[in-house]
């Protein structure tokens, strides 16, 4: 099934946001597949957003992604990369739709608390570089009760 990379940003950390985050998507009927709980150096944060090195706002995306731990996860499900973007909302916090993450718990773009992939090849490209050790092997046993196969 399609995956994708979610990061609770350190603001979602440091405002408690973790749990509420987390529920979310689990009871939506994804499957959390990996999970850390981490600091990322300069490097690194570069990396995960080498696509963004252009923009003007690069180096405070940096600078906002090391500034505290991050949850970094994997979940699984049907359209998981489009549907998750859709729980998160849109980029801009003042357009994501109220009951979408974003649209419920953030006010500035650049304090949106939550990163999601947003094509199912870029999904594979974070995932392999947060989880290069690989992923847990599990299915939830209500399954069926959630998919039709
Ligand atoms: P996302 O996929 O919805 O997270 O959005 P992007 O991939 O376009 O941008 C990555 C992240 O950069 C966003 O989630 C924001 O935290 C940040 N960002 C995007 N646009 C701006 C901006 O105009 N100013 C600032 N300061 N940050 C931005
Ligand atoms: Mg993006």
């Amino acid at each position: 099934m399609e995956q994708t990379f979610i990061m609770i940003k350190p603001d979602g950390v440091q405002r408690g946001l973790i749990g509420d985050i987390i529920s979310r998507f689990e009871k939506k009927g994804y499957y959390l597949k990996g999970m850390k709980f981490m600091n990322v150096d300069k490097s690194f944060a570069q990396q995960h957003y080498a696509d963004l090195s252009a923009q003007p706002f690069f180096a405070k995306l940096v600078d906002y992604i090391i500034s505290g731990p991050v949850v970094a996860m994997v979940w699984e499900g049907k359209d998981v990369v489009l549907t998750g973007r859709r729980i998160i909302g849109a980029t801009r916090p003042w357009e994501a739709a109220p009951g979408t993450i974003r649209g419920d718990h953030a006010v500035e773009v650049s304090r949106n608390v939550i990163h999601g992939s947003d094509s199912v090849e870029n999904g594979k490209k974070e995932i392999a570089l947060w989880f290069p050790g690989g992923l847990a092997e599990w299915k939830s046993n209500l399954h069926p009760w959630i998919y039709e196969n």
